[in-house]
């Protein structure tokens, strides 16, 4: 579905991404797994165009869209959700979950996606009224990931969904990862929580440093003395 061929990011004179390649099979959980600053949410950032590519590839469902516009990536079928729950505090959980249906004209599926995200986030129904700056750390990530899906993607792309929450909270988000995975969406996911991260994703990609070190599936890595030591702990 995505895939990332030889890509290179610089800021100004640094090198973010240094040749990075990768693939994201359609129906498959990926992780992408390494320390601060290994290169993680710049990848998610140009795989949306918030970044340019200096060189390099991005094929989603066999087409180049390194020079795509963002709002056009989104309309083609991928969702990012953001670090840090970028949410419009002074709007109502409502009105941000519709905000990601917009552009979309297809009303009854709208309503449906609706549905289905109150269904995973029953939160979400109980505060639809509450203005959403106003919502817990933990309810405004769930509102950020609902958002996402309102846009209703072929691949959601997340990330560090569980930095900051609580540590039931984290196991929520992971069930809620399997529960949107289970739906037939495709997702790459970024996560610190190496441990958790691996336990859900059908293969993962250890970053460092703007380069891809180590890659394989998902229970491979976990087993792996490199990750262990490196990442686990
Ligand atoms: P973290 O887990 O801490 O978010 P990450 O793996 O997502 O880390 P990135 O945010 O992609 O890392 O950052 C990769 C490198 O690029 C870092 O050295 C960072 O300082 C640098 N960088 C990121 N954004 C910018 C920017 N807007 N301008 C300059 N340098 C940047």
């Amino acid at each position: 579905m995505l895939s990332v061929k030889d890509l290179h990011v610089y800021y100004g004179g640094i090198h973010a991404l240094k040749g990075v390649s990768l693939e994201v099979p359609q129906g498959k959980i990926v992780t992408l797994i390494g320390a601060n600053g290994a290169g993680k949410s710049t990848l998610l950032r140009t795989i949306c165009n918030l970044v340019p590519a200096r060189s390099g590839e991005i094929l989603f469902q066999q087409e180049n869209i390194v020079r795509v516009p963002t709002h056009e990536i989104v309309k083609r079928g991928i969702a990012m959700i953001p670090e840090g729950r970028r949410i419009f505090p002074n709007l109502s959980t409502y009105e941000n979950l519709r905000l990601g249906a917009y552009g979309r004209t297809d009303d009854v599926e709208i309503e449906q996606d609706l549905q289905w995200v109150y269904k995973l986030f029953p939160r979400m129904l109980e505060r639809k009224n509450q203005q959403a700056g106003t919502l817990s750390g933990g309810e405004q990530q769930m509102l950020a990931v609902g958002r996402g899906l309102m846009t209703r993607p072929a691949l959601l792309m997340l990330d560090e969904p569980s930095l900051g929450l609580a540590p039931i909270l984290v196991e929520e988000i992971f069930e809620i990862i399997r529960e949107i995975h289970k739906q037939g969406i495709t997702i790459l996911l970024i996560e610190q929580n190496a441990l958790a991260a691996l336990k859900v994703a059908d293969y993962g990609y250890v970053v460092e440093t703007g380069n891809v070190v180590l890659s394989g599936a998902g229970d491979e890595l976990l087993h792996s003395e490199e990750v262990r030591k490196a990442y686990l702990g």
